[in-house]
Formats: structure tokens, sequence, C-alpha cells
């Protein structure tokens, strides 16, 4: 999957320019009036939990997806300062279809692989 660098201000176009020289004239071929601005390159989160308050459900993103029919959500990091930590997480979800279908999602990583 490519990602655009570039994104038109006027009609929201996007492209890949790999190569700035193209950019330099900075109009959109598109719409020929827009100006062109970098989209951020930021690389995508391997995972994200975002909570409201402390009664919502939690809205996860793995590896870009959305995750819905959330049954269970578990995260555990411990830091390396005096013994080597480090990371679980565990994600428990259903998927909508005929017959009921229930994934997990489950990750040790580093000192907690060897517990
Ligand atoms: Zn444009």
């Amino acid at each position: 999957m490519t990602k655009p660098t570039h994104r038109c201000k006027k009609c929201n176009e996007t492209y890949e320019y790999r190569n700035a020289s193209i950019v330099f004239k900075k109009k959109c071929p598109h719409c020929i009036i827009g100006e062109l601005e970098k989209v951020d390159s930021k690389p995508e989160p391997l995972l994200t939990i975002e909570l409201d308050d402390e009664t919502s459900v939690p809205r996860v993103h793995y590896k870009g997806q959305e995750l819905t029919g959330k049954a269970s959500v578990f995260f555990d990091w411990d830091t390396d300062t005096d013994v080597m930590g480090g990371l679980t997480y565990a994600i428990e979800h259903y998927e909508s279809g005929s017959y009921p279908v229930s994934n997990r999602i489950e990750r040790r990583v580093k000192g907690h692989c060897l517990e």
C-alpha cells in the first residue's frame, strides 16, 4: 500500500511524489489552481487504545484497523529499569456474521514472554 506524500489544499486530491523537484511548482494537476502541501508521513501506530471516560467502551485500533465487537481489552507494560520489563496486550473481539466467531490477539514481548 502506498501512502500519499502531498495533498491539494483546494480539492483535497492526494498525490505520491517521491521526487521533490516535481513538487517545486506546487500546483495541483487535478484542479490546476490548488496549492500542494506535504501530508504528515508519521508511521501508523501499531496499537491505540482511547478511552473517553471511565464508563465508556475503549476504541481500539490495531495495525490501522478499528476493532469492533470487543469483549475484553488488556494492556500491561513494565519498565526495564530494575529487571527486564516487557509488554503484554490482549484483545478479544467478536466478528459479526452468520455464526459467532471470536478472535483473540495476544502478544507477549521481552520479559513478559519469559514468565
Ligand atoms: Zn487540486
